[in-house]
């Protein structure tokens, strides 16, 4: 992913509209770029600072930001890790399937 693709993403980002694939490309390129930090650091600031201000709320802009890409990249890898357990449970179930098809195949 690159800059520009990034900075296309960042509304999608906040309202939470990206997919596993995308959002996985946004957390890591945001670990390699200081200037997207920066981008997403203001983007959050006015998309949710205003709201929050409005409604009488504190805003620590920085603390939050950090509790929402911990939160979207625990989201990230439990999903995956949902995904890793449905991929192991089909391939026990096909090898057992291929043993019982053998061993009746082969006795017959
Ligand atoms: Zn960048």
């Amino acid at each position: 992913m690159d800059c520009k693709e990034f900075n296309s993403l960042i509304l999608d980002f906040l309202h939470d509209r990206l997919d596993e694939m995308k959002l996985s490309e946004f957390l890591s390129h945001i670990e390699e770029c200081e200037d997207c930090r920066d981008e997403l650091r203001i983007q959050y600031l006015i998309y949710e600072g205003l709201e929050r201000l409005e409604a009488g709320a504190t805003f620590d802009v920085d603390k939050d930001l950090a509790d929402l890409m911990q939160l979207q990249r625990k989201r990230l890898s439990s999903r995956q890790g949902i995904k890793m357990t449905a991929i192991a449970s089909e391939i026990i179930t096909t090898a057992a399937f291929v043993i019982v098809l053998f061993v009746v195949l082969f006795y017959q």
